[in-house]
Formats: C-alpha cells, structure tokens, sequence
C-alpha cells in the first residue's frame, strides 16, 4: 500500500494530480467527477484514514488537560479529507456502480470498519471525552454544544469504550464481519435486479401492457441478445405494469415471482445464509454489549425507545389493514367472475384485478392519469410548493458544471433573503449501475467552516419510468408521491443549519418525517392544477380527472398497508430473538410469523427478507418501522396546515422550518415536534388518511 507512505502535504497532492487531495476548484466545489479515478478513489480513503489517524494522536498526545475545544470540537472537525473523499464516492457507488467500484467497496469495509473501532474503542481517547463529559456541568456550552458531547460520549459507549479488552477485540471482528456481509448482501441484490430477466417469447403475452413498456422490453430483450424477444428486469419501472396491466397470468406469475425470490434462487448470489449469519452476529454483538437483542440495542437512542413501542404501533393498524385487505379480496374475486373465471386469486393476481376493481369503482384509468405526470412538469409542482412554503426559488444550472451523470440535473436553491442554500440534483432514471428503490443523500452536507455556511450538495436519486419514444417521461401516482418524498428528504437537507457535524444527525425513526410531510401536497387540487399539464396538449388536468384521482387514493391502502407492516414485523421478529434457532432460514421463519398473525395468502412483505435492503444492507436494521412512526407525525404535521384552511400557511410553515428543518438534531426528535406543533403527536390523523 505505497499511498500510505506518501507524505500528507499539499505539496504531494500538487504532484500526484489527485482531484480529491485538494479542497475542490470548481464551481459551488462540486466534485470533478470526471476527473476521478479508482485510483483516485483508492488513495483518498487510504490517506484520509491516514490523516484522521494521526489528527486522532495528536489529540491524545496533547499535554494540556482535555477541554471542549482541544476534544470534543477537535474530534467533531477531524478527518476532513476522509470525509470529502467518502461523500463523493458513496453516492456514486450507488447510483453509477461499476464493477470496479463494487470491488473497491469491498476492499474498503473492512478497513473503515478498523478505523471506525481504532477511533471509539481508543482508551486513551475515551479518557479525555470522559473528562470533559464528567464536567459539563461547569462548561457554560449552547444547547448545540451540550448535544455534541452527549452524542460524541454516547458514542464511544455505544460502540463498545467501555467494554473489557477481551470483548473489544470480538466486537471489531464482529464490526467487521457484519459489515462485510451487509455489503456482500447489498451487491448481491444489485446484480439479481438487474439480471434477473422474464422473457415473453410472444407478442399475445404482452396484451394489456402500453405501447412504451412493451417497446422498452423490446429494447431490453435487445440489449441482452435476444432480439425479437421481450424481456424484463426487476427494476420497478420494468415489471412493475406487467403485475398491474399484463392480461397473460402465466407471464404476471413469472414476473411476481422472479421479483420476490431475488436473493433466493439458489445461486452465487443467493443470500439467504448471509442473512441468518447477519442476524446471529448481530445478536452476539448486542449480548456483549449488554443488550437481550438486537432490537433492543438499536431502539435505545429513537423516539420509540423499545421493541414493545414498536410492535404496539405496528399491531394497532394491522388488524384493520388485513380487514381492508380481505374487503379489497372481495373486490378482486368479483372481477375474476365478472371475466367469466372462477379461480381463487394468487399474489400475482392482486395489483391486476385490483386495478380493474379501482377502475370499476371510480371509473379511473391509471394510464390516462399519468399523461398528466410528465416528470418535468411534476418537478415545477415539486418546486412550487417549496416556494409556497418558504420562499425558496430554484435556478437550473446549465453552464460549466461537473456532472457525474448526463441525465442528472443540477441547481442552485436560492433563499428567500437571495443567498444561495444549496445545490440539488436530480437524477431521476433508472441504468444498469443504479441500484434499486429512491433514495436522497448528498454528496456534502451542510456544515460551518471559519464561521461561514458551507452549502450542502443534495441529491434524489430514483428509478422513474423513462421517457417514451417521443421523449416524455410519464409517471405513475406512486412515482410522483415517491418524488414528492425523497424532496421532502432534501429539503430537509438544504435547511439544516448547525455548527457541528456531530448535531446534524437525527433519530432514524424522526429522518421519514419530513420526506413523509412532503408527499401531502402532491395531489392537492391547488398543486395538481399547478403542474398536472397533458404531456401533449398542456391542457390542466380535468376537474372531474382531479376527483377522481381524490376518491380513488385511498383504495388498495389495505394491501399497501399489510404488505408494509408485515416487512416491518419481520424485520422487528429477526432482531428481538434472544437465540438463534438451529439452522435458521430466514424465509421460512419470515412466513411462519406472518401466517400466525393472519396475513392473507395473496400478500407478501413488501421486501421478502433476501432483497429487503433496509434491513439486511444496513441502516434500517430493526427500523423498518420507522415509515410508519413518522406517518403518525407527518400525518399530525399535516393537519396543523388543513386546520387553518391554508395548506400554504406561511406562518405553520415558517415554524416546521424553524423547528423541525433547521435544528438537525440538537434536540430529541419528539421535543422538536412538539416545539413545531405546541403539543404531542396523535395517531387519528394516520389512520383517517389510510382510510382504515
Ligand atoms: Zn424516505
């Protein structure tokens, strides 16, 4: 490893031409993506750990008596360039993933893993975060301060300080294992959803399916060598119509099943063993820490505290979603009659008939409402009710700018007082290098240096339905809410402000709430008139359209509710075992829980264990939950604008940005939202909106 010899000066950055070495020169210091080697990539973890490390002695070294700047501030500012280094290559390894980058992942995990563990099971270290934590009291610190060092000392307990060396030494091969295996896991679920392929060797299996989707598989069956085939991934946008539209049963079963059993097929990338070894070191790892489960360790620092909260929460709307299920159930065996069939209705039968089953109860038809969803103009909707809400405007950037992805669109986001707040990207499309599912991450957060805001750099990345072959991207309802959410994420990123790194942080059942706030918005008439334009006429989307697509939101909620809260129970019933039964596999242990709570036949967790990256790639771990936790908050946010009669109200606005948005998390998730709403939470709003 010779980067480690190089000597860490700027004078050997200069030399060695590596974009990442050096602060970034380029506009808002965006990075060169295009300038960036592996190489690169490589040597800037290398030297980063390297430059943390020896930060880290020099703390230690330090002759004075440990203080609040010369410890706590110091480890809040450390490793600088690991952090520029990472921040530019995590999202990318999830949104442009080569197999280069997947290789370099796993040669890094275990040695951040090390590093990690080299910094919070440091006794010497400890000794000095302790000093300055036993004597806060007399520290006169900001409320800001005062949670740095308690989340900076916690920290290091969490992570084991104060563990025997005996069992330091097992918790960093436990560390090690365990996130070597959440890799493993994550790459293996990449490559099964995109190799994963249903072929229609005829064009009478596609019937029902729209000319784009079976043009795309057309596309698709030809760029894996089949041409004159049909062929689809396991990407949502690929086979998510043939469950809804596909008229040909045998092909919706292929696809159904195929998309659940990802992970469990028997193969190289099969992970099921990895899951029950996960699970197992996952245990180990909470009993040396003092723990009875899993569960229980990782609930300890979130707004629902314990396992017990949790289920409570999940079983209070399980009984009526699975009464809600069974109704929809109802509706679906009518449609299967209606056609003249008398078959009892399979998973792969239920977003079929009860799309049928919608259209006939509300007359609507999914396909004509989204050409009222072309993606550009849901973006101008999306940036509308920012504006609306806090007076931020959106400047699209179309000069100089390093891109990492053509198809990604930057801009800046300027506030109301005309400063700039941050820069967001949207990178909307599906490839082969994306991983699955949306999600929002940055490639800097916000932070101060020198008293001065350093403006974050906040990405959505998704997996929308591409354009058509006329160029326009039209969206299901479910795309557009998802846009709405992961928005809702970045606005909460472009708002932060704290000083401290180690206050940016939330509770992970607290992160859903503002995202989950956003996507109230969406189908607002004053929004929808906004933006649902006809992709071809710009006509405004019909008012009679407009109620329907009202009337018919809360139909199917029994299926997108029992399909969540069942992944959600499973996730929770692998991480409260105390013991890990003989031979544990973890898709027969998923299905034995369900069936004893009544899940109906037709429906399966909405990640079925070997492809639930939440919980089995990491952090979600026994925090599936966590949708639903901030759905009770999201849906009392809510109402605190409807009850005005203004969903614009500037004023409520002006106090979830103060409250909730900007504090980071200075304060405990629950004390924010009560700061914002003047009283607890309540749960009728959740419920009402489900319409259970
Ligand atoms: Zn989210």
């Amino acid at each position: 490893m010779t980067a480690l010899s190089l000597a860490i000066c700027g004078c050997a950055t200069q030399k060695n031409g590596n974009p990442l070495l050096s602060e970034f020169d380029t506009p808002y210091g965006i990075a060169p993506f295009s300038k960036i080697t592996i190489d690169n990539y490589r040597e800037g973890m290398l030297r980063g750990m390297e430059e943390q490390k020896a930060e880290i002695e020099a703390m230690i070294d330090n002759s004075e008596e440990p203080t609040f700047e010369n410890t706590i501030v110091a480890l809040d500012r450390s490793g600088k360039l690991l952090s520029r280094v990472r921040g530019t290559f995590s999202p990318i390894s999830s949104s442009n993933s080569t197999e280069e980058m997947r290789a370099l992942q796993k040669e890094m995990s275990p040695l951040f893993s090390a590093h990690n563990d080299d910094i919070y099971l440091n006794e010497r270290l400890f000794a000095r975060v302790k000093a300055v934590y036993d004597n806060k009291q007399a520290l006169n610190l900001t409320a800001e301060q005062k949670k740095i060092l308690e989340n900076i000392y916690d920290r290091f307990v969490n992570s084991g300080a104060e563990l025997s060396d005996t069992d330091k030494a097992r918790l960093r091969e436990l560390n090690k294992e365990i996130s070597m295996l959440q890799l493993e896991f994550s790459q293996n679920l990449l490559y099964e959803t995109n190799n994963t392929f249903v072929v229609a060797n005829s064009i009478d299996e596609l019937k029902g399916l729209s000319q784009a989707n079976i043009d795309a598989a057309a596309k698709m069956a030809e760029a894996n060598g089949e041409p004159g085939k049909w062929m689809f991934n396991m990407q949502r946008p690929s086979c998510n119509p043939v469950l809804q539209y596909c008229e040909n049963r045998e092909l919706r079963r292929k696809v159904y099943e195929a998309y659940y059993n990802r992970g469990n097929q028997g193969n190289e990338y099969d992970s099921k063993e990895i899951c029950a070894r996960l699970v197992a070191l996952r245990l180990e790892k909470a009993k040396l820490m003092g723990y009875n489960n899993y569960a229980e360790m990782a609930l300890e620092n979130r707004m629902a505290s314990t396992p017990a909260a949790v289920y409570d929460l999940l079983m209070q709307v399980w009984g009526p979603a699975v009464a809600k299920a069974k109704e929809e159930l109802d509706d679906i065996r009518a449609e299967i009659r209606k056609e003249g069939d008398d078959f009892e209705p399979e998973g792969w039968d239920y977003m079929y008939y009860l799309d049928k089953a919608k259209r006939a109860k509300f007359a609507v038809d999914e396909e004509e409402i989204c050409q009222y969803l072309e993606i550009n103009n849901v973006m101008q909707g999306i940036f509308h009710v920012a504006n609306k809400l806090y007076g931020i405007t959106f400047k699209e950037i179309t000069g100089d700018i390093p891109a990492y992805e053509p198809t990604a669109k930057a801009y800046e986001v300027i506030d109301k007082d005309g400063t700039t707040l941050a820069i967001f990207y949207s990178d909307y499309f599906p490839r082969e290098s994306k991983r699955a599912g949306a999600w929002c991450t940055s490639f800097r957060p916000q932070r101060y240096e020198n008293g001065k805001r350093i403006i974050p750099i906040v990405v959505n990345s998704c997996n929308m339905t591409l354009p058509n072959s006329e160029g326009y991207a039209l969206q299901s309802i479910d795309n557009v809410e998802t846009m709405f959410h992961e928005f809702g994420h970045a606005l909460h990123n472009f708002m932060r402000d704290v000083q401290y790194s180690s206050a940016s942080g939330v509770e992970r059942d607290f992160v859903e709430l503002p995202s989950q706030k956003n996507e109230h918005w969406a189908f607002e008439p004053e929004v929808l008139e906004v933006y649902a334009k006809h992709y071809k006429t710009g006509e405004t989307i019909p008012m009679e359209l407009l109620k329907k697509i009202q009337e018919s939101a809360k139909y199917g909620q029994g299926f997108a509710t029992v399909e969540y809260i069942a992944a959600s129970l499973s996730d929770m019933d692998l991480h409260v075992l105390t013991e890990i039964p003989a031979g544990l596999n973890v898709m027969e242990f998923e299905a034995e829980k369900l069936a004893e709570r009544g899940i109906p036949s037709q429906i399966l967790p909405r990640y079925r264990m070997t492809n639930f990256s939440h919980t089995m790639g990491g952090g979600y771990t026994a925090g599936y939950y966590s949708y639903m936790w901030a759905e009770v908050l999201d849906a009392d946010a809510f109402d605190a604008f409807k009850e005005t009669g203004d969903i614009f109200n500037h004023e409520i606005a002006e106090r979830f940005r103060k409250y909730v948005l900007t504090p980071g998390g200075i304060d405990d998730g629950m004390i924010m939202y009560r700061n914002f709403r003047g009283r607890d939470p309540k749960t009728d709003a959740l419920l009402r909106n489900r319409g259970l």
